[in-house]
């Protein structure tokens, strides 16, 4: 049988983050997919560069962002954002709660009416309560309640306060009330980079010191030991002392033989269709956020507004229940109705889809409740007592970005390297 020091399960950014840490080369990656990079991956078809789903990236660290710029090449596009909400027939900028000034009359009134007339923070306990509490009846019934429906598909007083973390843009009540400088940003991705070249420049950066014997593609993990630390994969059968596993937490939990509690470990997952068209559509906007429960997709990005190319080139996010049906007759109904919905919002008119992608993300937003943070912190703790860490968005179950996730890699490898 084979064996490794470490064997790292997955090629996307947390399995070769923590491969490229790693102080030794004692290591083994398997990836089921034929190609590295997992939900980073970027698809080019008919002269369109097109990510599994819009991935844009706004790095708290700067070493991290310079060491990944220093290995890739191409460049690197620096992008002020430009994104809007979708409402009463007009363009209101991101995020709402911030910009509500630019609603029609009544309904600016009815917004500051339910903020005056918000309850306290105290016993807020879910994330419904907290958009109720913090920005009122008005704010919360108009954008964030059936934008955040869509997105996570299911119901918000299922998820924790702080499902988001800091990717929620806050805003202050007294903030909301202040008038402010027209085109001020606010949120953590106020301004983005993106390469040329597509997300996936970023994890070609990340793999660039790995050596082809250390990464096995198309083979998948099957089953795992603990108690033997020995996995099986469709190849063969491999013994570790160390495993690394960056899948979905509750795909490990069940391929080691441990029920994973299902009900308490949900998830959404989404729908991406990448749409190229013969011709221009909006200009300027890079992405636009709609709360239409009416509308199938919740998120409409441009990438074509991003490397000011001639045609226009979409991202279409749809939010669905982990059970949803996502076969192909189902996707193509859907992409139907994408396509229509398109129109009804004004973003086609007229041009031609002339090429087209489509990619299931499951899990894509894991529903962050207080029963499955302390689920997943039990679990991750007894499976790191034999020896497998599980990192990443997915392994940790969490809601994170590709940054949090080489972070989070980076600093295993450098715990688990340093002498004991
Ligand atoms: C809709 C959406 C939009 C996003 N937008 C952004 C953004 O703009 N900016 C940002 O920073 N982040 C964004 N993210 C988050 C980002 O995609 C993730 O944080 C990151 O890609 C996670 O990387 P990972 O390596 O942890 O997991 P993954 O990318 O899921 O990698 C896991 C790997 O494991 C492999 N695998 C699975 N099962 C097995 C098995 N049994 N055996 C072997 N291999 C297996 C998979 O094929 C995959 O390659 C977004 C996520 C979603 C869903």
């Amino acid at each position: 049988m084979e064996r490794t020091r470490y064997l790292i399960v997955g090629a996307g950014v947390s399995g070769l983050a923590f491969a490229d840490w790693l102080p030794e080369d004692d290591y083994l990656i398997v990836e089921a997919e034929d190609e590295i990079g997992g939900y980073c991956r970027t698809v080019r078809r008919d002269g369109f560069v097109w990510d599994y789903s819009g991935h844009f990236f706004h790095f708290r660290h700067p070493e991290i962002e310079r060491y990944l710029v220093e290995r890739m090449d191409g460049r690197v596009l620096r992008v002020e954002r430009e994104s809007r909400i979708w409402y009463a027939n007009r363009f209101v900028d991101f995020p709402f709660q911030r910009n509500i000034d630019q609603l029609p009359e009544p309904e600016y009134e009815e917004c500051l009416r339910g903020l005056r007339e918000r309850g306290g923070e105290e016993g807020v306990r879910t994330f419904k309560d907290m958009l109720y509490a913090r920005y009122g009846r008005g704010i919360a019934e108009k954008f964030l309640v059936p934008y955040n429906e869509k997105l996570y598909a299911t119901n918000l007083a299922r998820l924790d306060a702080d499902a988001m973390g800091r990717f929620f843009p806050h805003v202050r009540a007294e903030e909301i009330l202040e008038p402010k400088e027209s085109g001020a940003r606010v949120g953590y991705n106020a301004t983005f980079t993106y390469p040329e070249g597509g997300a996936i420049q970023y994890v070609n950066a990340l793999a660039k010191g790995l050596s082809a014997e250390r990464l096995s593609l198309g083979e998948r993990l099957v089953g795992v030991n603990l108690e033997h630390k020995e996995a099986t994969t469709n190849k063969r059968r491999i013994r570790y002392d160390v495993l690394i596993s960056t899948i979905p937490l509750v795909s490990l939990l069940d391929l080691s033989g441990l029920e994973p509690d299902r009900e308490t470990l949900s998830h959404s997952k989404v729908l991406v269709f990448n749409l190229g068209f013969d011709d221009k559509g909006p200009r300027g906007l890079h992405w636009i956020y709609y709360p239409q429960r009416e509308l199938s997709f919740y998120r409409v990005g441009f990438y074509d507004n991003i490397f000011g190319s001639a045609r226009m080139s979409l991202y279409v996010e749809v939010g669905l229940p982990r059970e949803a049906d996502v076969s192909p007759d189902a996707r193509g109904a859907l992409k139907a109705r994408v396509l229509t919905d398109l129109q009804t919002s004004g973003i086609v008119t007229g041009q031609t889809l002339v090429a087209s992608h489509e990619v299931v993300l499951d899990p894509a937003y894991v529903h962050v409740t207080p029963r499955s943070i302390v689920e997943a912190a039990k679990r991750r703790a007894m499976l790191a007592e034999q020896g497998v860490h599980a990192i990443g968005r997915y392994g940790a179950w969490t809601y994170c970005s590709i940054e949090d996730n080489i972070v989070e890699a980076r600093a295993l490898a450098e715990r688990l390297a340093a002498p004991s």
